[in-house]
C-alpha cells in the first residue's frame, strides 16, 4: 500500500505528527503502550487527559504529545476481545476514527501499535487483518489527502503477521 510502512520498535521514538495510543476508557493511563507513552510524554499528558471525561471503545480523541517526537497523541480505546461479532466493528474503528481525527487536525503522518493485541487479547492475525483492511479503506476514500501510516510492532512476530498481511492484501 503507498505511504504505509511496517516498523519494528518503540513507537514512543517514532516522528510522525501523531501516535496512537492504545489507551482504555478513563484516559488516564495503564500499562503496556498506554504507560510507555505516558512515561515519554511527561506528567502533562495525563493532566489534558484527565480533561477529556475518558473515551468510549472505538472512538478517538486527541491530546498534545508533549515530551514525545511527535506532536500529538491520538488515544483510542480498542476492544477487550470477547469473540463476538461487534469486536472487528469497533476495533476498525479505532483506525478509521484515529485516521479521521488526524485528518481534521491537518496532520499528514500516523504511527499506530497493534490495538488490543496485548492484555486486551485480540488474537494478533485477525487483528492485522482488520487494521490493514481499516488504513486501506480510509486511504482509498481519502485519495486525495497524502497520510503515511507506520504500524509500530513490539516484537518479531507482530512485524511479520503485519508484513505477511500487507503482502497479501490487494489494494
Ligand atoms: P491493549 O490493552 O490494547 O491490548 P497493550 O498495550 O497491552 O494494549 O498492547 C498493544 C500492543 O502494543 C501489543 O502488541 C504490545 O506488544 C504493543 N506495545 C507495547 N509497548 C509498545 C511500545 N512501546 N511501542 C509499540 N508497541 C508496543
Amino acid at each position: 500500500m503507498k505511504d504505509v510502512n511496517v516498523v519494528l520498535g518503540d513507537i514512543t521514538q517514532s516522528e510522525c505528527d501523531c501516535i496512537v495510543n492504545a489507551a482504555n476508557k478513563t484516559l488516564l493511563g495503564g500499562g503496556g503502550v498506554d504507560g510507555a507513552i505516558h512515561r515519554a510524554a511527561g506528567p502533562e499528558l495525563v493532566r489534558e487527559c484527565a480533561t477529556l471525561g475518558g473515551c468510549a471503545t472505538g472512538e478517538a480523541k486527541i491530546t498534545k504529545g508533549y515530551g514525545l517526537k511527535a506532536k500529538y497523541v491520538i488515544h483510542t480505546v480498542g476492544p477487550i476481545y470477547s469473540g463476538a461479532a461487534t469486536d472487528a466493528e469497533l476495533l476498525g474503528k479505532c483506525y478509521t476514527n484515529s485516521l479521521e481525527l488526524a485528518k481534521a487536525n491537518n496532520l499528514h503522518s500516523i504511527a499506530f501499535p497493534a490495538v488490543s493485541t496485548g492484555v486486551y487479547g485480540y488474537p494478533l492475525e485477525t487483528a492485522t487483518r482488520i487494521a490493514v483492511d481499516a488504513v486501506s479503506a480510509w486511504k482509498t476514500a481519502n485519495r486525495g489527502y497524502p497520510m503515511r501510516v507506520d504500524f509500530y510492532c513490539f516484537n518479531e512476530r507482530a512485524y511479520a503477521q503485519y508484513v505477511l498481511t500487507l503482502k497479501n492484501t490487494k489494494y
